[in-house]
């Protein structure tokens, strides 16, 4: 559905309206739909800039291998990436103004700022000088949304430089499209059996997505086909036609389950086992909203968003690990939210349950990265699916429009993160919750 905002901007006989009324033009974004490939940023021209850091060698190799030409030329490029490694006190910062200033970035551009860990840093100054670079990185996404260019940053050990090439092929290219004002934890923690990604990249992988009859769910199987997965698609009985035609039309496996029963982590188990002795991806999508304010919820509402959203995910982890059927190498990822990371009007039962699973990937990754397995959460912002057509015209309005980008996001935007946190590349990010919001006002 063409975006109302654009329409009237783009209209001559309503767009001195819209320009009068200081209404919000926003940018069509730039998106792909295919895997990464083996060359993802082909054709982009790079700027690397900052000196004298231990991220730059990474950098350069991580930007070249995926194709794209650094050019310290002058004219605008298509990606900035800025190694702030070696930045430790207030002067270094100016290292920022300079390169960011006079850069000429391409509509559509992107921007990936690696630092330091702050809590890696000798003193204090260093660490707090890293933490700046925080307000930078979201500061400038601000400004450059207008042109639909995303801005992240990645704090990246030292010893996780080699995990660079996946962060580089994500943030730098396409699929990053609603991914914008985050700031990622980069480390080794992980146990990964080799950095290079192969292709495809999910080739030979089993992924369980839940709630896959539509909208994200449904977005984010396809994108794990198109990597070269064999994906199992989950949704409750209810959805049973639509998801037979999701899994018809991608090639996909269904199962009909309501993953909040209290037999379903066994069913699953047994499901897992026998058609595939095991599972290597499991995203946990199934989500669901009952919102009132606190003294109207039903404790019915309070239980159902609660269980389905937070209790079915610990319960069919439990399982997966307690079986062994979670393979080494894994990925899990779970559906969070921003009203998770800041809470909202009516939702307290479902922010609880999205602000639970932040907590969750983070006390889960340490015991799984010695076998290789990564978790993650992935918030998404204003997705434009069947659950956020069922709101009231200004909430919506509003949710849409309160971003970086001026725009809601597609489940694809949502679906291109995801896929990315369960591939190979991905091994140095685990623990993390990143948001998919277009850098929304709400949760910043
Ligand atoms: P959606 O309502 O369009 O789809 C959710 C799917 O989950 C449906 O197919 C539904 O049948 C299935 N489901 C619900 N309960 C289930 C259960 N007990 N067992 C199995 N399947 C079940 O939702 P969406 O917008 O695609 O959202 C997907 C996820 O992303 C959810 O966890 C949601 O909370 C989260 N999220 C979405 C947005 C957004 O803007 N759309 C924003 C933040 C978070």
């Amino acid at each position: 559905m063409p975006d109302l905002l654009k329409t009237l901007h783009d209209n001559p006989a309503t767009g001195w309206l819209a320009r009068a009324l200081g209404l919000p033009d926003p940018v069509e974004l730039a998106r792909v739909d295919g895997p990464y490939g083996a060359l993802p940023l082909d054709g982009k021209r790079a700027l690397l800039a900052g000196a004298g850091g231990y991220g730059a060698g990474a950098l350069a190799a991580a930007l070249t291998a995926a194709g794209a030409a650094i050019d310290q030329g002058k004219g605008a490029v298509d990606i900035v990436v800025f190694d702030g490694t070696a930045c430790r006190t207030p002067g270094d910062c100016r290292a920022l103004y300079d390169t960011f200033h006079a850069a000429r970035i391409a509509t559509n551009g992107r921007v990936l700022i690696v630092a330091a860990p702050p809590v890696l840093a000798q003193d204090p100054v260093a660490a707090a000088t890293a933490r700046g670079i925080e307000g930078f990185s979201r500061s400038l996404g601000k400004e450059l949304g207008r042109k639909g260019i995303t801005v992240n940053l990645a704090y990246v050990a030292p010893d996780a430089v080699d995990r660079l090439d996946g962060v580089v092929r994500f943030f730098c290219g396409r699929q990053a499209t609603y991914v914008s004002g985050q700031a990622i934890d980069v480390t080794a923690t992980v146990v990964m059996q080799s950095t290079t990604q192969a292709l495809p990249a999910l080739a030979g992988k089993v992924a369980l997505v839940t709630g896959a009859a539509r909208g994200i769910g449904m977005a984010t199987a396809a994108r794990l086909v198109q990597e070269g997965a064999t994906v199992v698609c989950l949704d409750v009985p209810a959805a049973s036609q639509a998801l037979h035609e999701t899994c018809r039309t991608l090639g996909a496996t269904a199962l009909v389950l309501d993953i909040a029963a209290a037999d379903a982590p066994a069913r699953l188990c047994d499901f897992l086992r026998e058609r595939f002795g095991g599972v290597d991806i499991v995203v946990h999508n199934a989500g669901i909203t009952r919102d009132r304010s606190l003294a109207k919820m039903p404790a019915t509402d309070w239980d159902l968003v609660l269980a389905v959203n937070f209790g079915a995910i610990a319960g069919v982890d439990e399982a997966l690990l307690a079986t062994g059927l979670l393979r080494d190498g894994g990925r899990v990822v779970c559906l969070s939210s921003i009203s998770g990371v800041a809470g909202n009007f009516g939702q307290a039962n479902y922010a609880t349950s999205k602000a639970a699973l932040i907590g969750y990937v983070a006390a889960r990754a340490p015991a799984l990265a010695s076998r290789g397995i990564a978790i993650n959460a992935v918030a998404p912002g204003f997705i434009e699916t069947p659950m956020t057509e069922r709101m009231p015209f200004m909430p919506r309005e509003l949710g849409r429009r309160l971003n970086s980008l001026k725009q809601g996001g597609q489940p694809r935007d949502a679906a291109e993160l995801i896929a990315f946190l369960c591939t190979p590349g991905s091994g140095g990010i685990t623990g993390n919750t990143i948001r998919v919001c277009g850098q929304a006002l709400v949760g910043a």
